[in-house]
């Protein structure tokens, strides 16, 4: 399983994603043995340092995210030896990317780039690599969300990085796809025929998607205050999780397979319109409350010189899919910061018993795919309750934990991502056509809230968002999962 050598080029070499999240996958391989010293990792930034200097930066920053793998101070130092760094601005034509051309092993070598960027410089760095004759013919791109802020920028990206890679060698990254619990969607559902048979509306009453955070905006503030909630969560990672929980069986794991079943469940999305927006997205931004025992400040105050903003750092969605096999199972999409818990989950409620024969009815049946923080399954069964008089029932768990039936092998999604790309394997990244449908999906509800149509409603550090979206639920008899009662 050992790759043979490669050089993995980062753009974007000094910034948070590289230092937090990059390297300390790269050294979690490194230290698996999945490639060996041999391989070269060139970072480049516009930062003027030495190698040593940057070196030592990474050294810092591996100790503190990889602190396990880092602790082979043996390892440790053959990785950092691996790593080099160039300066060099992306934008200039007068920079030295000679420096950068040296560094690089023989056309033979798989190259990939990573574009750890804004994305305004996607395009202009692509043509520069092209202008610099630094694309071989076995050279990846990979590139970073968010591609783009609306239809027409994802598109000119996609045009623009498109002139000099073709589509089978461009990357684009949502590392959500990269979690195990992600990918267990389709072994869950298509190794499984017995429950893939009640995988519709026949069965499922809703199907609820949440990806909440206890966190708020952190040292991300001016980024997140001009990309908001639906831009950062729903745009890629929510709508990606919900074509894994939604599409039909694919013809085989090869990438275009999968992404062929992806694409039409976008496609089959209700499409928004301005009424829809209003009645089935809600919006909020944290006020200041507390979370685990402590005070936590307000968005406003989180952000620097503490300003008002119209940004969303929640948001809620009901939506329905167009197809025979779902046409009647709303799906409800809920992503924020500073909820009450941290917490990644898909939960699949079964649909009521129609003549209930019991002398109580439990609330029905449900499955919950937990993605984070610890990956496992519940399956919610009404049990007979031993020993009650009459004949009662209650609801009871089948619990599966991963870390208990597995040995955890990839602690990070961006591992297994990181080398996919090296491999050649796109099949968990976005094609394009998917990421244009998305936006395609998304648009209107940014055109209405441009439009001033739905109110940002605050909702208390520490809840799960504001109070309207219990009612978004109840408008179909259904609770949030922290309010059902078993
Ligand atoms: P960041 O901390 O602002 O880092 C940006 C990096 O780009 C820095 O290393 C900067 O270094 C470099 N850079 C800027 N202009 C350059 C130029 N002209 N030529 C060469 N290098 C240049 O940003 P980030 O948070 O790491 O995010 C990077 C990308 O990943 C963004 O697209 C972001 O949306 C995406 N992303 C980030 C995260 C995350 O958790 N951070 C998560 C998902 C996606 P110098 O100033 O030294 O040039």
């Amino acid at each position: 399983n050992r790759i043979d050598p490669f050089d993995f080029i980062i753009f974007g070499a000094t910034g948070d994603l590289t230092m937090r999240k990059l390297l300390p996958a790269f050294l979690q391989r490194f230290h698996a043995q999945e490639f060996q010293d041999d391989a070269s990792i060139i970072c480049v930034a516009r930062s003027a340092h030495s190698p040593d200097q940057y070196r030592e930066q990474v050294g810092r920053a591996l100790k503190e995210f990889s602190p396990a793998a880092a602790q082979d101070t043996e390892t440790l130092n053959k990785f950092l030896a691996i790593v080099q760094y160039v300066s060099l601005d992306a934008t200039k034509e007068d920079s030295d990317w000679t420096a950068l051309k040296d560094r690089l092993s023989d056309a033979e070598r798989t190259r990939v780039f990573y574009l750890a960027t804004s994305p305004a410089l996607y395009a202009p760095l692509c043509a520069a690599l092209a202008d610099h004759s630094l694309i071989t013919p076995i050279t990846r791109v990979v590139l970073e969300k968010p591609i783009g802020v609306n239809l027409k920028t994802a598109t000119e990206i996609n045009d623009g990085v498109g002139r000099f890679f073709s589509e089978d060698s461009i990357y684009r990254i949502d590392h959500y796809l990269g979690k195990e619990g992600v990918q267990n969607i389709l072994a869950l559902r298509f190794a499984n025929p017995a429950l893939e048979k009640l995988w519709s509306s026949d069965a499922i009453a809703h199907v609820q998607i949440t990806a909440a955070e206890t966190v708020g905006v952190g040292k991300r503030g001016p980024y997140y205050d001009e990309s908001g909630a639906l831009r950062d969560m729903v745009q890629n990672h929510l709508l990606q999780v919900l074509c894994m929980v939604a599409m039909d069986a694919p013809a085989s794991l090869q990438a275009d397979d999968l992404r062929n079943e992806k694409l039409k469940v976008l496609n089959a999305l209700r499409p928004m319109t301005p009424d829809m927006v209003r009645h089935n997205v809600i919006r909020g931004q944290y006020t200041a409350g507390r979370i685990d025992g402590q005070d936590v400040p307000s968005y406003a105050e989180d952000l620097a010189q503490n300003r008002a903003s119209n940004t969303e750092t929640f948001v809620a969605i009901r939506t329905k899919i167009r197809s025979s096999r779902w046409g009647n199972t709303p799906f409800y999409l809920r992503t924020g910061k500073r909820l009450a818990a941290k917490t990644t989950e898909i939960v699949l409620q079964f649909r009521p018993q129609m003549w209930p024969i019991f002398t109580n009815t439990p609330s029905p049946g449900r499955l919950v795919i937990r993605i984070a923080p610890k990956e496992g399954l519940s399956l919610v069964l009404a049990t007979k309750d031993p020993g009650a008089g009459g004949f009662r029932v209650r609801n009871a768990a089948l619990d599966m934990s991963y870390e208990n039936q597995f040995t955890i092998e990839y602690h990070d999604s961006y591992e297994r991502l990181l080398l996919d790309a090296v491999r050649g394997n796109p099949a968990l990244f976005i094609r394009r056509d998917e990421v244009e449908a998305s936006w395609r999906w998304i648009e209107p509800i940014l055109d209405s809230w441009r439009h001033a149509l739905s109110p940002l409603e605050p909702y208390p550090a520490g809840s799960w968002g504001p109070a309207s979206t219990r009612a978004l639920l109840a408008r179909d008899g259904a609770l949030w999962h922290e309010d059902m009662l078993t």
